[in-house]
């Protein structure tokens, strides 16, 4: 596959930036260390009979272990399945049987390591440990690994990866990524942030998830740039760790640009080319404040499991980018549809559909077939372009609330609440009502404790204010916290069960 092909032509040119810094063991790797290393495992999987196509369990954080299992799976043209380095058993004997996986490799950093282990020998799968260092644990490392095993004639339609969505709507859907999937998204990112081998990236966002994974590492093997690996993002060290490695550019999520806004920022001037922010709602107001604050970019994308994460970004500088968009589609198509499937002109608000080189046409298992029409992927996302064809995302479909027959974004409200500064987190939700069919129901998290009663009348007061009359709340509730999926996601549908629950 070009996947395979490019990957080991790059990662066999050396220079100055063909390395990757792995954090919690503070040291660099090479690439061709990891030529090395991911040769061993590729061979490992032959002389336990893993056939290429077959699943392998792999678990692990970022670290440069886990970047060695996860490639030496795919390089060799097996099927990585990523975990979490907190699974706990119960979620890996179900992702091992929901995969049908056929091996397992597990890392030193993963928390339940000896018991994954344990439960990979009880299913009878081949199971091994990666050290920190990337070599096999009880395996000696022989030189001639390098090369070994590498599945460069394994075909582009072949599977690359399965995968789960978030779950923020429902349970997780699977997803099995295509080498040639991978490939155009990987380049589709390397083309529109314009990366190079003189690019450093700096990865906290999770690996077993498809933006880490196709956004960062894959980008950055592609093309040849220098990447950071760290477990979990810190903001006490990020101004820091920005300045010692010379990072470039960084791929966050809204929550972290929210965190860094309450840091002092660089320390003098910054390499950072840009802040890469996607998964969730970026509200216009904090990009405009961290540009303003830090003079770095923040270039806002809109992606998903399906599409192997990009599927709109916001151009680099100087082109525009506008704050409250996800961007312009970029490598692949996309329109917006109502219910009957008509396409929609710009201003009309409806469906998002997809079609391209890096879009699935099904779900592992043929489930959710009805997200397929005519070749369009239908993403449950919920929003319009402009005359410049920039997107903007409404909501969820899922989501949408139907109070007395008028769609209610919840997202709207949400952006109007978190105006308020002792707003932490909001979330609206829609629940059942005699009268109205739903009504509205907003949950905020606060920054600092305030007197219930003030914190309802201020946040009525920016409603009435800022919302017409439909759309604002009838209930605001200030709570602990907000359940959330693994990617850290508000799940909204969630709260609404957990709330229904309570009253029943
Ligand atoms: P599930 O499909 O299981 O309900 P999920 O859709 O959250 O979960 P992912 O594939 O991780 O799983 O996330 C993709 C979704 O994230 C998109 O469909 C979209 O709703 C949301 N999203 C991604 N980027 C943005 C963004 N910049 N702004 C708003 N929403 C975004
Ligand atoms: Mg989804």
């Amino acid at each position: 596959s070009k996947l395979i092909q490019d990957t080991l032509e790059r990662l066999s040119t050396s220079h100055d930036n063909a390395r990757i810094w792995d954090d919690s063991q503070g040291r660099w790797f090479t690439h061709n260390e990891l030529l090395v290393r991911t040769g061993q495992l590729a061979t490992w999987l032959g002389k336990e009979h893993v056939q290429k196509g077959e699943r392998v369990l792999v678990a692990g954080s970022n670290t440069f272990a886990f970047v060695t299992a996860y490639l030496g799976v795919i390089l060799s043209g097996r099927v990585a399945v990523p975990v979490h380095a907190d699974a706990t058993q119960h979620e890996w004997s179900r992702l091992m049987e929901q995969s049908e996986a056929k091996a397992a490799v597990v890392t030193v950093d993963t928390e339940n390591g000896d018991a994954l282990c344990r439960e990979a020998s009880m299913h009878h799968l081949p199971y091994i440990r990666v050290g920190a260092d990337g070599v096999l644990l009880g395996c000696p490392l022989m030189a001639t690994s390098k090369n070994s095993g590498f599945a460069y004639e394994i075909d582009d339609e072949a599977a690359a990866v399965m995968l789960f969505t978030s779950g923020t709507t429902g349970r997780p859907k699977g997803v099995t990524l295509s080498h040639r999937i991978m490939r155009a998204n990987a380049d589709n990112v390397i083309r529109s942030h314009a990366l190079t081998d003189a690019d450093t990236a700096y990865c906290f966002l999770p690996l077993f998830h498809i933006n880490a994974q196709v956004v960062v590492l894959w980008s950055t093997l592609l093309s040849g740039g220098q990447l950071i690996l760290q477990r979990k993002f810190s903001a006490r060290r990020f101004w820091s760790t920005i300045a010692a490695n010379q990072i470039t550019w960084v791929s966050a999520v809204p929550a972290i640009i929210t965190i860094l806004l309450q840091t002092s920022g660089p320390v003098s001037t910054t390499t950072l080319r840009f802040v890469r922010s996607a998964s969730a709602p970026l509200p216009a107001n904090t990009l405009r404040q961290f540009e303003q604050r830090f003079g770095i970019p923040v270039i806002e994308s809109y992606g998903m499991t399906e599409a192997a994460s990009q599927i709109c970004v916001n151009p680099l500088p100087p082109q525009p980018r506008k704050a409250g968009s996800v961007g312009l589609p970029y490598g692949v198509e996309l329109k917006v549809v109502n219910d009957q499937f008509e396409t929609l002109p710009p201003n009309e608000t409806g469906e998002i559909a997809l079609r391209g080189q890096s879009v699935i046409s099904e779900y592992a298992g043929g489930a959710g077939a009805d997200s397929f029409v005519d070749g369009w992927f239908l993403t449950g996302d919920i929003g319009y372009r402009d005359n410049d064809g920039y997107v903007y995302l409404v909501a969820r479909k899922k989501e949408l609330i139907n109070r007395a027959g008028e769609k209610v974004s919840p997202r709207e409200i949400e952006e109007v609440l978190l105006t308020h500064a002792n707003v932490k987190q909001a979330a609206v939700i829609g629940v059942p009502d005699a009268v109205l069919g739903e009504r509205i129901v907003a949950y905020v998290t606060v920054h600092q404790a305030m007197l219930v009663s003030d914190m309802r009348e201020s946040l009525n007061k920016i409603c009435l204010e800022l919302l017409s009359k439909f759309k604002r709340p009838s209930e605001i509730c200030i709570v602990e916290q907000l359940p959330t999926g693994a990617t850290g996601k508000i799940q909204r549908l969630r709260l609404r069960q957990e709330i229904l629950k309570q009253q029943d």
